[in-house]
């Protein structure tokens, strides 16, 4: 039996992951499992998972949690230390799966231990490439990638010598903005925003895919997962979402993954690695799928994408803000107090002052601290200055 945690089990990713773990009773030992304000379902997943551990990040719920637990042997714990300290506490695998900044220094403990870690935090990747590869080489980590793109290239790149990689081609559904026109983006609402075609998953993340700031997440997390030159990354965008990504290599050749858009396929690619299980997803009837289309990203509609590539050549702490004021933003727009194009004016202003911060090498947790609180309070300034 092998021993896992899971952080953000509460979440989507974490939900799916628990699904898949409820249908192998006998393959998993489960050590801890972790979430915030969803306490009902945090108390259901540790007594149907049996954990050791269950941790809220949020000690004002922590009496509900302990009260749901009684009886079941099951130990309750709330906060960041006690979120950490889980982290830290070694097991085979563990899946990092909550969302935002939060998550990072959660993925790093996990980084530490020697063993697995699922990374769909991809914030972790963004904000501190640098510094979790080299702990995850340092301990002895594998890190295998939980998002349905990354999955995809990894499992594409399997037995290949990257050095034979001429492109990595990333597709994009285009969220539900895909065909509106810019004056109406502006005015969209987050309900609208979050409403995603092809993939169920949390709300932050949709409303990332509907200004395709996931997308230009996800071509940083690509830089950092594979060491790959950040020309050789291209985005395209393909509405159907059936091909998850593809890796073109020297010879021509161009190797695609393709399912349903469930992603269950990355989790469980990562929970049997480097084996395989059915974990029920559907399959593809090619006689029923009637085309796929593709085109190019339009980077005036959605300018994350030129972000992304101007935080690639900036490096060092501009990962770290980007981040940083991304999530200020999204914050920002879910309170009402700032348009959708809003979002990537101000991200995009951010980054380009970075020199305000003074860059550096993100390679501490303390200076990619600094430069996350740093980017949130310039995105606060903007938006203060921009009221007057
Ligand atoms: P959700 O919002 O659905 O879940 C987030 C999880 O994190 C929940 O368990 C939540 O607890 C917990 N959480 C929230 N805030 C904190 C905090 N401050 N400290 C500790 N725990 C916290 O997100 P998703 O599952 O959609 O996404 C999780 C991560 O995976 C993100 O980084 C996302 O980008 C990435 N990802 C998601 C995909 C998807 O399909 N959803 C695909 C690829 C990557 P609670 O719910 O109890 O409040
Ligand atoms: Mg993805």
């Amino acid at each position: 039996m092998r021993s896992i945690s899971i952080f953000g089990a509460t979440g989507s990713v974490g939900q799916n992951t628990v699904s898949i773990i409820r249908n192998n009773p006998n393959a998993f030992d489960v050590h801890a499992v972790t979430g915030a304000k969803n306490i009902e379902k945090l108390a259901e997943i540790a007594i149907a998972l049996k954990a050791n551990i269950a941790i809220t990040s949020e000690d004002l719920r922590l009496d509900d949690l302990s009260e749901r637990l009684k009886g079941t042997g099951i130990a309750a714990a709330s906060g960041r230390d006690a979120l950490l300290s889980a982290a830290a506490d070694p097991v085979d695998w563990a899946i990092s799966a909550v969302v935002g900044f939060a998550g990072f220094e959660i993925s790093l403990a996990i980084a530490r231990n020697g063993g697995t870690l699922a990374l769909a935090n991809k914030e972790s990747l963004v904000c501190g490439g640098t510094l979790l590869n080299e702990t995850c080489r340092q301990s002895g980590t594998t890190l295998l990638p939980v998002d349905s793109e990354h999955s995809a290239i990894f499992q594409a790149l399997n037995g290949e010598d990257i050095a034979n990689v001429e492109r990595i081609i990333l597709t994009a559904s285009g969220g539900p903005f895909l065909r509106m026109p810019l004056d109406e983006m502006a005015h969209v609402t987050p309900k609208q925003a979050a409403d995603h075609p092809n993939w169920s998953m949390g709300l932050r993340i949709s409303i990332d895919s509907a200004s395709m700031f996931n997308k230009a997440m996800e071509i940083i997390e690509t830089k950092e997962l594979f060491d790959i030159a950040e020309h050789k990354i291209e985005v395209v965008i393909h509405p159907q979402s059936t091909i998850h990504s593809m890796v073109g290599f020297n010879d021509g050749s161009i190797m695609a993954h393709m399912g349903p858009a469930d992603l269950r396929f990355a989790i469980g690619y990562a929970l049997f690695y480097p084996d395989r299980l059915d974990v029920g997803i559907d399959r593809l009837d090619f006689t029923k799928l009637s085309r796929l289309d593709f085109m190019a990203t339009d980077t005036k509609r959605f300018p994350a994408i030129s972000i992304a590539h101007d935080v690639m050549r900036l490096g060092g702490l501009a990962g770290t803000v980007f981040n940083a004021a991304k999530e200020q933003c999204l914050d920002l727009f879910l309170e009402r107090k700032i348009g959708f194009l809003e979002m990537s004016r101000l991200v995009n202003k951010t980054v380009q002052s970075i020199d305000n911060l003074g860059n550096s090498d993100a390679d501490t947790l303390n200076k990619i601290s600094k430069a996350d609180t740093w980017s949130r309070q310039n995105v606060l300034n903007l938006v203060e200055m921009s009221n007057k």
